[in-house]
């Protein structure tokens, strides 16, 4: 999942100052499950944003909404009417939430950043979310035992470790596990050991194109001649 964490609330006040009506829009899903932007954190962030404006004695008027999800349009469309009522929309989804949104809303909206997005990661504890993948567009977990060196290393390196690594942790920081350390575990676990014997390529990060688009073959666009030559 995406996963953000909130912006200080000082630079969330500064980037609101100038609006009236404002309606913080939570996502109800990445965000929510890493307790950043979902429907209890937008009720939190719009109370405290209406006791520290009233401190201020600025007076706003701040209302809360949140949608299942921002980076998908049906949901934005839903609640269309309501979002053009307000000077500024504070959205507290991720990144991609905050840019969909305002396209929907055709970019006449100003749409404000409620939270960092940080990394695509998992749950490794309650309340503890860490990086696993960097979305690099050519994945070779196959060839390193499921752990990924781009994320696990603090380096990035593509073909086993740096001779920094002292007890199995990092040289960047000794807190943290040496990524190719744990390939070499879990490859030396699965019996899979040869893999680390071929020399893998710098990574084209040219390869995938920013940004990137994905169309499901179920709605790729149909020529003339392939519906003729479906009906042969
Ligand atoms: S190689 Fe790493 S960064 Fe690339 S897709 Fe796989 S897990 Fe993600
Ligand atoms: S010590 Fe390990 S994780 Fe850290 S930079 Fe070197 S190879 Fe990467």
């Amino acid at each position: 999942m995406i996963v953000a964490k909130r912006k200080p609330l000082q630079e969330i006040k500064d980037m609101l100052k100038p609006y009236q009506k404002i309606l913080v829009l939570g996502c109800g899903s990445c965000v929510a499950v890493c307790m950043a932007g979902g429907e209890k954190e937008a009720g939190l962030l719009t109370t405290e944003l209406q006791m520290a404006f009233e401190l201020d004695k600025d007076k706003k008027q701040i209302d809360t909404l949140t949608i299942l999800r921002q980076c998908d349009r049906e949901y934005i469309d839903e609640v269309k009417e309501k979002l053009n009522q307000y000077d500024a929309i504070l959205s507290i989804a991720c990144g991609v939430g905050v840019q969909f949104t305002a396209e929907v809303l055709g970019g006449a909206k100003v749409l404000l950043p409620g939270l960092n997005t940080t990394f695509l990661g998992a749950t490794i504890e309650p309340g503890t979310w860490m990086e696993r993948c960097l979305a690099c567009g050519d994945c070779i977990l196959d060839e390193t035992g499921g752990i990924c060196p781009i994320t696990m290393c603090s380096k990035s390196l593509m073909n086993g470790p740096c001779g920094g690594h002292e007890k199995g942790k990092c040289e960047v920081d000794r807190n943290r596990d040496c990524g190719w350390v744990l390939i070499y575990e879990r490859l030396k676990k699965l019996g899979k050991l040869e893999l680390l014997k071929t020399i893998k390529l710098p990574k084209n990060y040219g390869a995938v194109k920013r940004p990137d688009k994905i169309i499901h073959e179920a709605y790729q666009p149909v020529t003339v001649k392939e519906v003729k030559d479906s009906q042969k």
